[in-house]
């Protein structure tokens, strides 16, 4: 059994503490331990956190592996202090059977990098006209229980009551991309001043708000668990936060990117800044890290989408939407919320770890640090400064925001039960 003793690191940003690693297991955390056949890591100055878990996750195989496949998406998740990443659903073909599912989790653990949690399709395809085989994929191996067209949204109403109604009977979930398809219609950017003075047809609000509402109203009809994907309005706060103190089961996440950048940045009409739900104004920005603060907010996910070159290096309008997050989203995180003295890193354990963990039924996931847990744990150096350099990543694309941005933080270390999957920052 491989033992290893991380010397001297803030558990949770707190106490300095030592932590032994026996196999697949936290054995002990204590001062001072001491193990003969340990390998020992020198942690001073760093934190200890849990491991991290994203809800929302692009892993693109099968069908787009020019755009990423499940080895490198893991790989960059491990490099990224994650061990648990959720794939959505919107592959070729589609992860609406019980098979693909299946295929997508068995390539996770053949890999090793971090567990592969496969989330179903809704609908067959993602048409939204017919409910997918939800019992068959909660029954596979892959054992489903997040459920989401994401990409599109489920926007009939009757099949999204239904949803919510099947899922119910096994604790499962529908985490929904809300996005009114006819008001957003030619959206190219956020609706607002920039997108008037631009030109660029505009993706308003309203378009998200107004499905927030319903499929919280849907929720609490049926007494179902609703989940917002990658919500990026004041108003959808607004709508969130009246639904909590209502009692409607609802969560909801935030991404990295909507909590640091705006739409001014599409002045610069450069695709990398092109993503669904569209960059926001600064008002939402500072709503969304309020919330994300307060609890509104329960996670952050990181909504990563990789894309090859050809399809975000052309013109604005059609470049395809979205961006890399996984090695650059505790980084953000530190940035917008840490460094800004609006969270802790305790606070940062529960929205990244914790609360996805629990959302997504990831059991091994999300523990505590303490003995006896599963040794799923990510170490990194919150003093460390420098820019975001895309060509070291192990994502297999390249479409980050933050090419040549100084950002703070950088993960060390990265264990999936007990295995070291990244040290000192690179992949083991
Ligand atoms: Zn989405």
């Amino acid at each position: 059994m491989s033992k290893i003793l991380i010397r001297g690191a803030k558990v949770l940003g707190g106490e300095v503490q030592d932590v032994l690693i026996d196999g697949e297991t936290v054995a002990a955390v204590g001062t001072g331990l001491s193990d003969e056949g340990a390998r020992v890591i020198d942690a001073a100055g760093q934190i200890l956190l849990p491991g991290l878990v994203d809800l929302h996750t692009h892993l693109r195989e099968p069908g787009r592996e020019d755009s990423e496949t499940v080895l490198t998406g893991t790989r960059a998740a491990a490099r990224g202090g994650y061990t648990s990443v959720f794939a959505m659903a919107n592959t070729f073909p589609v992860a609406d059977t019980a098979g693909v599912v299946e295929q997508v989790w068995r390539l996770g653990r053949e890999h090793g990098y971090c567990d592969v949690q496969p989330i179903g399709a809704v609908t067959v395809g993602l048409e939204g006209k017919q409910l997918a085989e939800l019992g068959a994929m909660h029954d596979s191996a892959a054992g489903v229980t997040v459920f989401s067209d994401d990409g599109k949204c489920v926007d009939d109403a009757v099949i999204m009551r239904r949803a919510l109604e099947y899922v119910k009977a096994f604790g499962g979930v529908v985490a929904q991309h809300a996005q009114e398809p006819r008001l957003t219609e030619g959206a190219q950017m956020n609706e607002g001043i920039v997108s008037a003075e631009l030109g660029l047809g505009g993706w308003p609000a309203v378009a998200e708000e107004s499905i927030i509402a319903r499929d919280v109203l849907l929720a609490e009809h049926v007494g179902s668990r609703v989940h917002i994907c990658h919500l990026s309005t004041a108003g959808s706060v607004e709508i969130v936060r009246w639904a909590k103190s209502r009692g409607i089961d609802v969560t909801a996440e935030v991404t990295p990117h909507h909590l640091l950048l705006t739409d001014e940045l599409v002045r610069s009409y450069n695709p990398v800044y092109k993503v669904n739900p569209p960059l926001r104004t600064e008002a939402d920005v500072m709503a969304l890290r309020e919330a994300l603060a307060d609890g509104t907010i329960d996670i952050v996910a990181t909504d990563h989408a990789p894309h090859p070159h050809e399809d975000k290096d052309c013109e604005w309008a059609a470049a395809a939407m979205g961006m890399v997050g996984l090695e650059t989203a505790l980084s953000v995180v530190q940035h917008t919320m840490v460094d800004s003295g609006l969270m802790n890193w305790a606070d940062v354990a529960d929205r990244m770890s914790v609360k996805p963990a629990r959302i997504g039924g990831a059991e091994d996931h999300g523990r505590p640090v303490s003995a006896g847990e599963p040794a799923n744990l990510t170490l990194l150096d919150p003093a460390y400064r420098g820019p975001v350099n895309p060509a070291g990543f192990a994502s297999r694309s390249r479409n980050t925001p933050y090419e040549g941005r100084e950002l703070p933080g950088r993960v060390t270390h990265t264990f999936l039960r007990g295995r070291a999957t990244v040290v000192d920052g690179k992949l083991a």
